[in-house]
C-alpha cells in the first residue's frame, strides 16, 4: 500500500490543467495552419468559398489531432490514470469519437462545397482525396461498431482486436492523407515538420505501450484457489510468484489475464475485493455473465496469471480522511465496496458508513454473512439490503428510488462521500436521485463495470 502514490489534489489538478492546456495549444496550432500557411487552392478563392475551404481544412486538422490522441486516452497509461482515472479517460475516448465523426464528416463536405463539386474526380492525381474518403469510411465503421456493438451482436472478444487494428490503421492513414493532400504539408516547412513529429511521438507511444510498459506493468501471479461465491459468482485467489508485488488501494481494479489451457488469455477488468491489509493474496469475485466469465470456474491452482494495474480512483482513501461514507451497490457492484469495508474493518474504523446493497433476489448475494458481521468491527456501520424482485430476507423490496433513498439517507451528512457501483441504468438513476437530494456531484464517486 505504501508504494502507491496518491497525487495530492493540488498536484493532480495542476497536472490535469497543464495537460488540458497543452491539448488546447495543439488544437489552436492546428486551427491556425489554414490561416498561416495557405495553400495555393486558397489564393484563388473568395467569400463563402474561401471560408468554407478554410473551415473544411480546420475541421480535418482538428479531427486528425483528436484521432492521434485516442491512443493515449485508451492506452491504460498509469500516470494518466493517477490524474484522470482510467474509466474517465475511456469515457473521454468515447466522447472524442463522436467529435471526430462529426468533424470528419464536415471536413470533405466543406471542401467539396468550396470547390462547387459533388464528388472527387476519379483521377490518379486525386489519390490523397480518395484515401481521405476511405479513411472516413473506416472512421464510420469504427464508430458504428463500437457504439452499437451490442445491438449488432458483435462479441466483445471479436470487437476488441478489430477495434485495435482499425485504431492503428486510422492514424496511419490520417498521417499519409495530411502529408499528401494539401500544399501546406507537401512542401517543407513548419506544418510538414509538425506532422512528422506527431507521427514519431504517436509511434513511440504505441511501441512503449505494446512492449516495454505493458510487460513492466504486469505482475506474474498464480491461481491459488477457486471457489464458488453465492449462486452465480466465482472467487479466484491469486498469489504472487515474484518478489515485486502488486500494490493497490481498496476499491481499485486490475486488468487480469489468465495463462491457462482452460480459458483464453484475453484481458478483463475486475475490482479487487481483497484488501491490501490482509496480505499478498489477491481476490477477485467474478459474476458468470458471459462466455469468458463462465469459464473462470475451470481455472486450476498454479494456473499462471498476469495482473496489470491497479487502476481507478474509486476508494475511500482517495477522499478526505475520516469522511462519512455512503456506499450504494447493485449486484456484483459490491466487490469494490467489500474491499474498502474489509480494509476499514482491519483498521477498526469508527466513522459513519452506510451500505445500501440492491439485488434482484437472494440469489445475487455474496459475502452477506461477512457483511452482516462487519458491524462488530466497524462501529458506525449500517447495512441495508434491498431486493428488487423478491422479499426474501429483509423488509425492503422494490427498486431504489428517490423517496427510498431520502428515507434511508435521512441521517447521513450531505458532506458524505458517496460511492456508487452497479448496473449502468441503476447508477444513472441513483446519481440523479442523489443530486436531487442535495449531494454535490463532486462528492459522488462512481465505478462503471461496462466502460
Ligand atoms: C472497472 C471494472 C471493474 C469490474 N469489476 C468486476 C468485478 O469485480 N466482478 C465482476 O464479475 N465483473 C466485474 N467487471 C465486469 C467484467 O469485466 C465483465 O463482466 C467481464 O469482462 C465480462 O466478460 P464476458 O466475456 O464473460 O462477458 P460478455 O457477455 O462477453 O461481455 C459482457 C460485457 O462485458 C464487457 N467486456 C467483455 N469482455 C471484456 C474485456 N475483455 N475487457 C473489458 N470489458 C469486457 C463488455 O462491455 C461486454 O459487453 C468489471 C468491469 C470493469 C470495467
Amino acid at each position: 500500500l505504501s508504494t502507491i502514490k496518491i497525487l495530492p489534489p493540488p498536484i493532480r489538478y495542476l497536472s490535469a490543467a497543464c495537460l488540458i492546456l497543452f491539448i488546447v495549444f495543439l488544437i489552436v496550432g492546428a486551427l491556425a495552419i489554414p490561416f498561416l500557411y495557405e495553400s495555393s487552392s486558397m489564393w484563388y478563392k473568395f467569400g463563402i468559398a474561401k471560408t468554407s475551404l478554410r473551415i473544411g481544412k480546420m475541421l480535418g486538422l482538428v479531427a486528425g489531432l483528436l484521432i492521434l490522441l485516442q491512443l493515449p486516452l485508451a492506452g491504460r497509461i498509469k500516470w494518466l490514470d493517477r490524474i484522470f482515472s482510467l474509466p474517465g479517460l475511456i469515457r473521454q475516448h468515447r466522447r472524442h469519437a463522436w467529435v471526430i465523426v462529426l468533424m470528419a464528416l464536415g471536413h470533405p463536405a466543406c471542401i467539396l462545397l468550396s470547390e462547387d463539386m459533388l464528388l472527387i474526380p476519379l483521377e490518379v492525381r486525386y489519390w490523397p482525396e480518395w484515401l481521405g474518403l476511405v479513411l472516413l469510411g473506416l472512421i464510420m465503421i469504427q464508430m458504428i461498431g463500437s457504439q452499437w456493438r451490442q445491438a449488432l451482436r458483435i462479441p466483445f472478444h471479436v470487437w476488441l482486436p478489430l477495434h485495435r487494428i482499425a485504431g492503428m490503421m486510422i492514424p496511419a492513414l490520417v498521417i499519409v492523407h495530411v502529408l499528401y493532400v494539401s500544399e501546406s504539408f507537401t512542401t517543407p516547412g513548419v506544418p510538414r515538420s509538425a506532422v512528422f513529429i506527431a507521427a514519431v511521438i504517436f509511434f513511440m507511444i504505441w511501441m512503449w505501450m505494446r512492449t516495454g510498459w505493458l510487460r513492466a506493468g504486469r505482475r506474474p501471479y498464480v491461481v491459488s484457489r477457486v471457489e464458488p461465491a453465492g449462486t452465480d459468482c466465482t472467487s479466484v485467489f491469486l498469489t504472487p510468484v515474484s518478489r515485486i508485488h502488486f500494490s493497490y488501494m481498496p476499491g481499485q481494479f486490475a486488468i487480469v489475464s489468465f495463462r491457462s489451457k482452460r480459458i483464453s488469455a484475453e484481458p478483463h477488468a475486475f475490482s479487487l475485493c481483497s484488501t491490501p491489509s490482509q496480505g499478498e493474496t489477491l481476490q477477485f469475485t467474478i459474476l458468470r455473465c458471459g462466455d469468458w466469465t463462465r469459464k473462470v470456474t475451470q481455472l486450476q491452482p498454479l494456473d499462471k496469471t498476469l495482473i496489470q494495474g491497479p487502476f481507478g480512483r474509486f476508494g475511500h482513501l482517495f477522499t478526505t480522511a475520516g469522511r462519512e461514507l455512503i456506499m450504494i451497490a447493485g449486484g456484483i457492484g459490491i466487490t469494490p465496496m467489500l474491499s474498502m469495508l474489509r480494509f476499514m474493518a482491519d483498521h477498526g474504523d469508527e466513522r459513519s458508513i452506510t451500505l445500501i446493497w440492491s439485488n434482484r433476489s437472494e440469489r445475487g448475494l455474496i459475502f452477506a454473512d461477512e457483511l452482516d458481521a462487519m458491524s462488530a468491527k466497524l462501529t458506525g456501520f449500517r447495512f441495508i439490503l434491498i431486493f428488487t424482485r423478491k422479499r426474501d430476507r429483509r423488509e425492503l423490496s422494490g427498486r431504489l428510488n428517490q423517496s427510498m433513498l431520502k428515507d434511508l439517507l435521512r441521517d447521513c451528512s450531505p458532506e458524505a462521500a458517496v460511492f456508487v457501483c452497479g448496473p449502468p441504468a441503476m447508477m444513472r438513476q441513483v446519481i440523479t436521485d442523489l443530486k436531487a437530494l442535495g449531494f454535490p456531484a463532486g462528492s459522488i464517486f462512481t465505478e462503471n463495470f461496462d466502460f
